[in-house]
C-alpha cells in the first residue's frame, strides 16, 4: 500500500466567514482506494499548516507506506525543522499523523484505540470548557452560561478568561469574584477548573491561585506566559492547587521542561503536536514522571475523536476530557459526529477514528488549499 494523493482544505462554516475562522483538514489517499482523515490546529484557519502540507510535506509522502506514520513524522520534523519546529509545522505533521492512524485502522478493520493497545474505558466523561469570561461578561452572564452548559451533564466545568496576554494582572478581582460566584452556584463538591490563559504575572497568579485553593478548584491552567517555563513551575511549586500547562508546547522536550520546572499536569494538544503518535509519547512521559496528562482539545470533530481514542487507551485518566463550547454547525459536515450521551462520549468501535465527511456537505463547504499526487 502506498500513499498516492494528499488533499489539504479548509471548511467554510458560513458563506461570509474569513479564512482565519475556518477549520483545517487533510485527507490522505492510498493506491488501493483507502483514505484517512486528519485535522490541523485551527489557529488562523490552519493556513500555515495546510500550506506546509501542500508544498513541503505531501511531496515527500507520495509513494510512502502509510503504516510508517512515526518514521515519516520524525523524518519530516527533522528535515523541515528550520521552518520553525513549534506551531505550524507540528500542526501540519499532527494532521497527517491523525489521517495515517485513521487509515491504519481502516486497513486493519480496527478502531484506533485497539491499535494503541486496547481501551481501559470506552465511555469517557468530559468537562465543559467555557471561554470568554473576562471583562466583556458580567457575573450573571457567566452564571447563565455555566447553567446552560450544565444541562449537557459535564463531569466538571472550566471557566476560561481568554486574556489578550498583554495587560498582565488586569481584572484579578473580577476573575476571583466570578470564580467564587460559580463555586456558589454549583455547590462545594462539583469539580471546577480555572484557565488564566496566560494572563498573570507570577505574583498575580499566586494571588489568584490562593483564592482558587480556598474555593476548592481542581486545577489552575496556564497562570503565566507559556514561554516562562521556570515561572510556571515556580507558581506550581508555591501553590497546592494543581497548576497545568502545555497546550502551547509543541515538542516532547518542551513538555519535559515543564515537568522539570514543577508542573504536575500537562496538556498537549493532539492537533498541535505530534497527532496520535505524539500524544502517546506524551502519555509515556507523563506516566514516567507521575504527572497527569489531560490533553487540551478544542476541535469538536476529528481532533476530538482522535484525542478520545488516545484517552481510551491511557492507563491513568485523572480528569475528564475537554469539550469546548459546543457548536452544532460542525455536526452537519460529518456522518457520525461525536456527541455526549448522558454525560459520556462513547468512543466508536468502527474501523479507524470512526468518523468521516458527508460528501455532499463537504462539497458545499470545502475551500481547497491544494493537493499533491
Ligand atoms: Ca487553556
Amino acid at each position: 500500500m502506498k500513499i498516492d494523493r494528499i488533499e489539504a482544505f479548509q471548511v467554510q462554516w458560513s458563506p461570509h466567514d474569513k479564512a482565519e475562522q475556518r477549520s483545517a483538514f487533510v485527507r490522505v489517499r492510498t493506491d488501493d482506494g483507502l483514505y484517512g482523515v486528519g485535522e490541523a490546529s485551527p489557529m488562523q484557519g490552519g493556513l500555515a499548516s495546510l500550506g506546509m502540507i501542500v508544498h513541503n510535506i505531501a511531496p515527500a509522502l507520495i509513494g510512502a507506506d502509510p503504516m510508517d506514520q512515526a518514521v515519516l513524522q520524525d523524518r519530516l520534523l527533522h528535515r523541515l525543522v528550520k521552518l520553525g519546529p513549534e506551531g505550524a509545522l507540528t500542526g501540519a505533521l499532527a494532521a497527517i499523523d491523525i489521517a495515517l492512524w485513521d487509515l491504519k485502522g481502516k486497513a486493519f478493520g480496527q478502531p484506533v484505540y485497539k491499535l494503541l493497545g486496547g481501551a481501559w474505558r470506552t465511555a469517557l466523561p468530559f468537562y465543559a470548557s467555557i471561554g470568554g469570561n473576562g471583562a466583556g461578561r458580567s457575573i450573571d452572564e457567566v452564571l447563565g452560561i455555566v447553567e446552560k452548559r450544565l444541562r449537557d451533564k459535564p463531569a466538571a466545568i472550566k471557566i476560561r478568561f481568554d486574556n489578550p496576554r498583554i495587560d498582565l494582572d488586569e481584572g484579578i478581582a473580577d476573575h476571583i469574584a466570578k470564580a467564587r460566584a460559580v463555586r456558589k452556584m454549583v455547590g462545594d463538591d462539583f469539580p471546577l477548573a480555572f484557565d488564566a490563559n496566560n494572563g498573570y504575572s507570577p505574583s498575580g497568579a499566586i494571588r489568584v491561585g490562593r483564592a482558587l485553593e480556598e474555593l476548592g478548584y481542581w486545577w489552575f491552567e496556564e497562570p503565566v506566559q507559556h514561554y516562562h517555563v521556570k515561572a510556571t513551575g515556580e507558581v506550581a511549586r508555591k501553590l497546592s492547587i494543581t497548576v497545568s500547562a502545555g497546550e502551547q508546547t509543541y515538542t516532547l522536550g518542551g513538555l519535559a521542561e515543564l515537568i522539570e520546572a514543577g508542573v504536575r499536569m500537562i496538556q498537549p494538544d493532539i492537533v498541535k503536536m505530534g497527532g496520535i503518535t505524539g500524544l502517546q509519547r506524551a502519555a509515556a512521559l507523563a506516566q514516567a514522571h507521575g504527572v497527569e496528562l489531560v490533553p487540551h482539545q478544542t476541535q469538536p470533530m476529528i481532533g476530538h475523536l482522535a484525542s478520545l481514542h488516545v484517552a481510551a487507551a491511557q492507563l491513568h485518566a485523572t480528569k475528564p476530557c475537554e469539550w469546548n463550547d459546543p457548536s452544532t454547525r460542525t455536526h452537519v459536515l460529518f456522518d457520525h459526529p461525536p456527541v455526549p450521551v448522558d454525560g459520556l462520549f462513547h468512543v466508536p468501535d468502527r474501523p479507524g477514528l470512526g468518523i468521516d465527511f458527508d460528501a455532499k456537505a463537504l462539497a458545499a463547504r470545502r475551500v481547497d488549499i491544494g493537493a499533491c499526487d
